[in-house]
């Protein structure tokens, strides 16, 4: 009689790891939690008890109550230009234009012959006089050695006149390509040094690309980077040129990061061939759709607006941002029809009100069958909701589609940390009104909307902790608390970076959640963020783990 109770009883066998005196924090958890159980790479138990847990083999940590959090989801990062970046000249903090010069100077001064210089990442705005560089900045440091430095956003570029005669670029020629601008001094024609968009083609094609093998080992900086921060899953967003690379990582057996991606490509049906035959890993590497450009960024006044900016130039003032041409010669809606049609999902760079309203109207077209009401209607609905396209950015709206949004089940990638950056200026670029309704976090959840969230790394930090700060705070760069009707509690900001997240890229079964039968990546945290005024600069993890196993030990 004993022996069948303890029999039915059935005690579970010892875990590979038991992490107890824990403060756990999952999307679906209700209950207190401070225990729990990871047995072949997956959490076997979730309590508050080690009972049973516990064998001669088992590794076992205490917390110290610290938070432990499933590991963060970063739903819109660039990897491979983030880790080739890692080793390109950073000008992110520099803070005027003398300290832009002298750091350019010392970089170009540190390359071997002929090498470029690359790199970039600035951004004039918080500067104490925000001029515009120019190649006359930059030629008397760097002579005939090319230069070619990103602004913040990617969406604009200064090249050197080193760079510029390459590219065959002078007061006479070329014409604006379509979708680009080159910006010229307005008496002479001659160009600045400044390239918008499409225009930054000119000279990106002549820059050497880097070889497969410098790309593979920027992967493994990037992931590196992303395990540093807490990050474990990421929708990674690389050229399709160069997925033989990702092929490459995902048979490395020891990968501590899941890739999610989207690659952009100009031919979405031979990319969805492409993408079927690509096939390693997939809970490890997967293709989960493709990516377009419908707008460039707000900085850059290359956000598609409704209305026009307010801080336009007088000769230019009904200028509202420039609309991709794949919008108008068919790319996009051939595009798309493929990448529905072979089961993948379409994610579309919007930043502004007029993009996201288009890309919403662009996406039920695709799935409507001209029926208006009625339940055949709500079938057409529900197959594009299942089909969970997302907007990346989503930064700008018009109110009356924050409801759309919801109703057509099209999901919000948003990144957070955006709002402190673009906060600083938002409001001389389109007004209050039109900010009022940006970054519109709170409204979005409030309607029902997924919002995932991401960095955009190397756009903006890597750093998810002050992606959720920027959240929950409305703290812009500049110090001022800004637009605060959108912030969030730190719940709901972890929920879009972890289950929302998983959701968005549909691993919501696999990872984003503390759960028995959950992958188990997880963090311990280092302080409290739950109660309390959080430093957030300050918030990190001790503890990565990635399938069970501790990375950056
Ligand atoms: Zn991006």
């Amino acid at each position: 009689m004993i022996g069948l109770v303890l029999a039915l009883m059935a005690l579970p066998e010892p875990a590979d790891l038991v992490i107890e005196n824990a403060t756990i924090w999952s999307d679906g958890l209700d209950d207190p939690a401070s225990v729990l159980a990871v047995k072949n790479g997956k959490f076997v138990y979730v309590g508050n008890s080690v009972v049973g847990w516990v064998g001669p083999e088992t590794r076992k940590i205490d917390a110290g109550g610290k938070p432990v959090i499933p590991g963060l989801i970063d739903s819109h990062i660039h990897m491979l230009n983030g880790g080739l970046g890692l080793s390109q000249l950073q000008l992110r903090s520099a803070a005027s234009k003398q300290d832009f010069i002298q750091r350019v100077k010392e970089w170009a001064e540190s390359l071997p012959e002929g090498k470029w210089v690359l790199g970039g990442r600035w951004s004039v705005e918080s500067w104490e006089v925000p001029e515009q560089p120019t190649k006359e900045w930059v030629d008397p440091v760097t002579g005939d050695r090319p230069l070619y430095l990103s602004r913040m956003d990617g969406h604009s570029a200064l090249a050197n006149s080193a760079a510029l005669r390459l590219a065959g670029i002078t007061r006479d020629g070329p014409p604006n390509p379509p979708g680009g601008v080159i910006d010229r001094d307005p008496a002479t024609g001659e160009p600045t040094g400044i390239l918008r968009e499409t225009a930054m083609g000119l000279v990106t094609r002549l820059i050497p690309p880097a070889t497969p093998s410098d790309k593979y080992d920027a992967l493994k900086r990037a992931i590196k980077e992303a395990n540093r921060n807490g990050i474990t899953t990421v929708c990674d967003i690389p050229p399709i040129a160069d997925i033989g690379v990702y092929q490459r990582l995902a048979e490395d057996e020891e990968l501590t990061c899941r890739f999610v991606l989207y690659p952009t490509a100009n031919d979405w049906t031979q990319a969805a061939i492409m993408a079927r035959a690509f096939s390693p890993r997939p809970e490890w590497v997967k293709i989960g759709g493709f990516k377009a450009y419908f707008d460039g960024s707000l900085g850059s006044r290359t956000a598609w607006m409704r209305a026009p900016f307010l801080n336009n130039p007088e000769d230019d003032k009904n200028w509202s941002g420039l609309p991709m041409p794949i919008l108008d010669d068919g790319t996009f809606d051939r595009n798309a029809r493929a990448a529905i049609d072979n089961g993948f999902q379409v994610i579309v760079h919007c930043i502004g009100d007029q993009a996201n309203n288009v890309l919403l109207s662009k996406l039920l077209t695709l799935y409507d069958r001209g029926i208006r009401s009625g339940s055949e209607f709500e079938q057409d609905i529900a197959r594009l909701k299942n089909a969970r396209h997302r907007s990346e950015h989503t930064q700008h709206l018009l109110p009356t589609d924050i409801e759309r949004f919801a109703r057509l089940g099209v999901i919000a990638s948003m990144q957070p940390y955006h709002k402190a950056d673009d906060g600083r200026y938002a409001e001389e670029y389109i007004g209050v009104e039109r900010c009022k309704s940006s970054y519109a976090f709170k409204s979005l959840l409030d309607a029902g909307v997924t919002v995932a969230f991401g960095s955009d790394w190397p756009v903006v930090t890597i750093n998810p902790f002050l992606g959720i700060e920027a959240a929950v705070t409305g703290k812009t760069l500049d110090g001022k608390n800004w637009m605060t009707q959108e912030n969030i509690s730190v719940e709901e900001a972890l929920k879009s970076y972890t289950l929302r997240a998983a959701f968005s890229c549909f691993l919501e079964n696999t990872v984003g959640k503390i759960a028995v039968g959950y992958a188990a990546d997880f963090l311990i945290l280092n302080e409290p963020i739950f109660s309390g005024r959080v430093n957030w600069g300050s918030v990190r993890p001790t503890h990565v783990f990635v399938n069970g196993l501790q990375v950056l030990e």
